[in-house]
């Protein structure tokens, strides 16, 4: 990164792995549709360890072309990887994911700045009309969008559409690990943007084939839990597990009282220590206690985990301070 000029008003952002066929196709048409916007735009490519000629392409394309800059991993490391890559190396105030291999059509990305431009922070696109394989992509991906809607209460149709704009200040705290590129939206709306979706256009995969088939919704289903559990008590964990171990301590005592109830009133031969029910009460009685010391473990994680990052477990829009001198000075 030697001499990086003047900071360009879009970053595109692109995840490529095996995609020799697109390559080419893909920035013509992207330099197409940015000239004609007349905005100041760079494009980051990030090469994700792709073992055919898309490394050649993308060394010859950036020698070729303006508004260029790739950057290549060393191995395979996922869409996601690639996708926190780009961001770390777009310069942009405005950010835009889509995919490599023209699935995303770049001509939607005027559309997804006008949504913008009236004042959200985060436009996400929705395929209405996905060109995939009905039962090992779209179905599953169907369900799980109802499920991720329900569960995180952001609205969208389409999480798992990579063409999405955001404003540089959304998306840059976010934390991009697993499959959680879709879930920037749901993370960014939590932390208070305003968010919003419009149809795009999807295209079949003319070039290459997908890297993906119906392993990725089961992953989804998990990261959704993540961020669920993150998102709600990340702050505050002795509230999650603590409130659970305090349940089952509860649980144990009236077990407990049972037990000795039976033996002052009900079966006065059976000692508490052969009745199975107390047995049960001695079990709830350490789950419980193991719950809360987990959480107080998990309270203990929370302060190392925001002293050591730059994280804060709170979002500032903005700062003011009054202009006026203090008197005495
Ligand atoms: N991709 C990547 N690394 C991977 C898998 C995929 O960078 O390990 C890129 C891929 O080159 C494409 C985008 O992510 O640009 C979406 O991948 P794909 O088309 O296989 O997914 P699908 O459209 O089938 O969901
Ligand atoms: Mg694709």
């Amino acid at each position: 990164m030697s001499d990086p000029g003047p900071t360009p008003e879009i970053s595109l952002m692109v995840p490529l792995y095996n995609e020799e066929g697109n390559v080419e196709p893909l920035l013509d048409r992207i330099a197409q549709v940015m000239s004609a916007l007349g905005r100041t735009y760079e494009v980051v490519l990030v090469d994700d360890g792709s073992t055919d000629r898309t490394v050649a392409l993308l060394k010859k394309a950036v020698t070729e072309r303006p508004h260029l800059r790739v950057v290549f991993f060393r191995r395979n490391s996922g869409q996601t990887s690639a996708l926190a890559a780009a961001i770390d190396h777009a310069r942009g105030e405005i950010l835009i994911p889509l995919d490599g291999d023209l699935q995303n059509d770049p001509g939607d990305i005027p559309v997804l700045l006008g949504k913008l431009a009236e004042g959200y922070d985060v436009v996400s696109g929705w395929r209405k009309n996905r060109k995939d394989p009905f039962f090992t992509r779209t179905l599953p991906s169907k369900l799980a969008n109802g499920l991720i809607s329900l569960i995180s209460g952001v609205k969208l149709h389409d999480y798992g559409c990579t063409l999405k704009a955001y404003r540089r200040e959304v998306i840059k705290p976010v934390v991009l690990v697993g499959e959680m590129h879709r879930f920037i939206p749901i993370l960014a709306s939590w932390q208070g943007a305003r968010v919003t979706e419009v149809v795009v256009n999807h295209h079949p995969r003319v070039s290459g084939k997908s890297k993906y088939g119906l392993m990725r919704t089961f992953k989804v289903v998990l990261d959704l839990l993540t961020i669920k559990f993150l998102g709600s008590f990340l702050t505050k964990p002795i509230y999650a597990f603590g409130g659970a171990g305090v349940i089952l301590f509860g649980f144990s005592f009236l077990l407990a009282l049972y037990t000795l109830w039976e033996k002052f009133f009900e079966v006065p031969t059976v000692w508490v220590h052969r009745n199975p029910v107390f047995l049960v009460a001695i079990f709830f009685a350490l789950a419980g206690m193991q719950l809360i010391m987990m959480g107080l473990l998990g309270e203990l994680l929370i302060r190392i985990y925001f002293a050591s990052s730059q994280t804060t477990p709170y979002v500032v829009r903005e700062v003011m301070e009054s202009k006026k001198v203090r008197s005495e000075e």
